[in-house]
């Protein structure tokens, strides 16, 4: 007699319907595989925008709001502008980006996106997972969890950003003001960052490289203040966004073996910069690839040379904040063109790693600096 051996209810469980959860459910939409992905949410809003180079495909092009192929970084030392002939800094509008999602899991046969749902504990069972949500169990062949991170980062990129509209045209839509330094009112680096969508609307956003949060009284107070600079006559706000987001080495929560972390929990966060979006796209082509073809796989984004630099420029911000802004704009007048956007996007080739090394302060001066005998 045949032993009755039974099925897990889905291959896959997602749990978190974000930007990691949606990123790998997308690429495994067409695929054999049965996906469930759990998210508390009950709708979608247009929550944020994310902004990033553009270094590989992925299934989210569509969703591109606006490119840009110039940005500027000013302080003190004067106003860096870099121009790419290759590269776009390209925003994806989150309302699109799930959109575009839900559609392709509903396409795709055997999945669902649960919304309204929320993931509790994991368990081992013999064959996989037990998966306790709060509108019941589930057994999954795999689990990926892309839910929040679970600690609280040493340092890290704050920011509060509005949407608005203006009444005159204060914006050169051409060019993405990337991060114009201002005298610090948090214990860290300050910048403004604005995304210019038209002569007439942008994101503007005041942000701090800092180890912890400056508050919202503040960021609040500072925002108002830029806006006011701009002389933008009636000004109108269309949404909010802010964000805590970790820059940290080594950052990712640990999971029971087996179970595959994704996300900024998952350590997507560039640790010197806190973006993500691009490297949850490059976590999301390698677990799918590995759910889908078997092998091995390997989560780590970044080798020990990039990991080194990372943690010595990050001490730098921490221990020596006021010479963050000379630092960035070191980086950014003297980086060969497009290298340093790859770099920070993530990239993993010698060359641009290399030559980010070589634009800056040479590296025992800034081990010296960062680590004071
Ligand atoms: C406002 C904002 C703007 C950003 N802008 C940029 C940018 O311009 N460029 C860039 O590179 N990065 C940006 N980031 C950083 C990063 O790309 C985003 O935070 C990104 O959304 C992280 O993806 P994630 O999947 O790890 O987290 P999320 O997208 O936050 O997804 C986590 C999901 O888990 C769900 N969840 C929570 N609890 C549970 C539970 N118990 N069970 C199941 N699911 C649960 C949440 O509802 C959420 O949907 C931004 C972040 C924020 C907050």
């Amino acid at each position: 007699m045949g032993q009755i051996v039974s099925r897990p209810d889905v291959d896959v469980a997602i749990l978190g319907g974000g930007c990691a959860g949606l990123s790998l459910a997308a690429r495994l939409a067409h695929s054999k595989l049965s996906v469930r992905v759990i998210e508390p949410r009950a709708v979608y809003t247009d929550d944020r925008a994310w902004s990033f180079w553009r270094t590989r495909p992925d299934p989210f092009e569509g969703c591109v709001r606006k490119q840009w192929a110039s940005w500027t970084v000013e302080g003190v030392a004067g106003k860096v502008m870099r121009t790419s002939s290759q590269m776009r800094y390209q925003t994806v509008s989150a309302g699109a980006f799930y959109d575009h999602a839900s559609e392709m899991i509903e396409d795709g046969d055997g999945n669902a996106l649960s919304m309204g749902v929320k993931a509790r504990a994991v368990t081992r069972t013999g064959s996989g997972w037990l998966v306790d949500t709060d509108a019941g169990a589930l057994t999954a062949a795999a689990v990926v969890d892309t839910r929040p991170p679970n600690r609280i980062p040493a340092y890290g990129q704050f920011f509060l950003g509005h949407e608005i509209e203006t009444e005159r045209p204060v914006f050169d839509p051409d060019t993405v003001q990337l991060m114009h330094f201002r005298p610090a009112r948090s214990a860290g680096v300050d910048f403004v960052y604005i995304l210019p969508f038209s002569a007439h609307r942008a994101l503007i956003e005041v942000t701090s490289f800092a180890p912890h949060n400056p508050g919202s009284v503040v960021f609040k107070k500072w925002l108002e203040e830029e806006v006011a600079v701009l002389d933008p006559g009636k000004t109108k706000t269309i949404r909010t966004e802010s964000g805590a987001l970790p820059m940290e080495v080594g950052f990712a929560d640990t999971v029971p073996d087996g179970i595959i972390r994704m996300g900024l929990g998952g350590g997507a966060a560039r640790p010197s910069t806190g973006y993500a979006f691009s490297r949850i796209q490059m976590q999301a082509d390698r677990v799918a690839n590995a759910l889908i073809n078997g092998g091995p796989l390997a989560m780590g984004l970044d080798g020990p040379m990039t990991r080194f630099m990372d943690r010595v420029f990050l001490q730098v911000l921490r221990s020596k904040p006021d010479r963050g802004p000379a630092l960035f704009q070191t980086l950014f007048r003297n980086a060969p063109r497009d290298r340093l956007e790859r770099f920070l996007s993530g990239s993993t080739r010698t060359a641009d790693r290399a030559s980010v090394m070589a634009s800056l302060p040479p590296l025992p001066f800034l081990h010296a600096a960062a680590f004071p005998k």
